[in-house]
């Protein structure tokens, strides 16, 4: 019978699912992905984390938790950097040691370090280690190695060309949602962590909602890489944590595009890099951006109640503004 690995639907799961998946169906190694986010998980997280840590380390140790009893593995890459020269942060670096002092009676944790900070580092080096858990050819790691990165790209590709990468049911191979081709009348730019903007339970289906009132959603993701490192270019000082450069470069991208009509920045409450972050976007706002920005900070705590009153009333002042633009123009 074939190993099973669990993989926790959080933190940099959205990103790297689709080439994890692929890598171990090319071993013969059955994974399983943790159940959708909902309160009880979110709860079994926090009882077992420190409580300084942030919202979304609380989530991914309650998917840890969701697994630990259904697979004989987990993996949890140590993911410290994911591009040349910068690094993600910390409490990445730090997760899989949180988890093991943390939890007890775990199966084995897959910990290899993913790191890409050096010039001519590689995915592969990764890959290779993990695939020795396994198989002791290296041949049949390369041509996973290989597969996998074809699903990287083709993830990319997808994302950029405006799927997200929601959940539907937790069907592995469905784990996209192409973007609502519902008529819209606004398209707003929903700027966050991946962990948080496409977990529908800590989001509380924001995208969802703005949908539902009538809203073309754009994200960082639909950005390339060239793109959005352009745009955060425009900072006297390059950021090196690679997600907020992401955030940054996006915001300020479509504070820019003219078929973008507000922006709403997501960011876990107890986040560091996310709390500056917030503070270049709004300022970036005030000085060269009439658009409308909402900053919205979840923590375990955050009410939908709330969190419905500020997104409907930023609609409508996205409204009011497309409005007091159109007759403007007129004049
Ligand atoms: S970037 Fe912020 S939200 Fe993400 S893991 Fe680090 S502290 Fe938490």
């Amino acid at each position: 019978m074939s190993a099973t690995v669990g993989i926790p639907r959080a933190l940099l799961y959205y990103y790297y699912y689709p080439q994890w998946k692929t890598f171990f169906d090319h071993l013969g190694v059955k994974t399983v992905v943790s159940r959708e986010t909902t309160r009880a998980i979110l709860e079994k997280g926090i009882k077992s984390t420190v409580d300084e840590a942030c919202l979304p380390i609380k989530l991914a140790v309650g998917h840890v938790l969701d697994l630990k009893d259904r697979v004989d593995y987990i993996f949890l890459p140590r993911i410290v950097s994911t591009a040349r020269r910068e690094y993600i942060c910390p409490k990445f670096l730090g997760f899989p040691d949180m988890v093991r002092n943390n939890i007890n009676n775990l199966p084995p944790l897959i910990d290899n370090n993913m790191d890409l900070y050096r010039k001519g580092s590689s995915l592969y080096n990764l890959f290779y280690m993990v695939g020795r858990y396994f198989t002791h050819n290296p041949a049949s790691i390369y041509k996973a190695y290989k597969a996998s990165m074809e699903s990287l790209h083709v993830h990319c590709r997808d994302m950029e060309a405006g799927r997200l990468p929601f959940e539907t049911g937790g069907k592995d191979n469905q784990n996209y949602r192409t973007r609502d081709g519902g008529v819209h009348d606004v398209t707003i730019a929903v700027i966050g962590h991946p962990y948080n903007i496409y977990d529908r339970y800590i989001s509380m289906n924001m995208i969802k909602r703005l949908w539902d009132y009538g809203a073309d959603v754009l994200t960082a993701d639909q950005l390339t890489e060239t793109a959005f490192r352009r745009e955060a270019g425009k900072l006297p000082k390059q950021l090196f944590w690679t997600l907020n450069q992401r955030m940054v470069g996006a915001a300020f991208y479509y504070f820019e595009r003219p078929d973008v009509d507000g922006l709403i920045h997501v960011a876990s409450f107890g986040c560091g890099p996310d709390s500056m972050t917030g503070e270049l976007i709004e300022r970036y706002a005030r000085r060269s951006s009439r658009k409308p920005l909402l900053n919205l900070t979840i923590d375990e705590h955050t009410g939908e109640a709330g969190m419905i009153t500020r997104l409907e009333a930023f609609m409508d002042m996205v409204r009011w503004r497309r409005h007091l633009d159109d007759v403007a123009a007129t004049l």
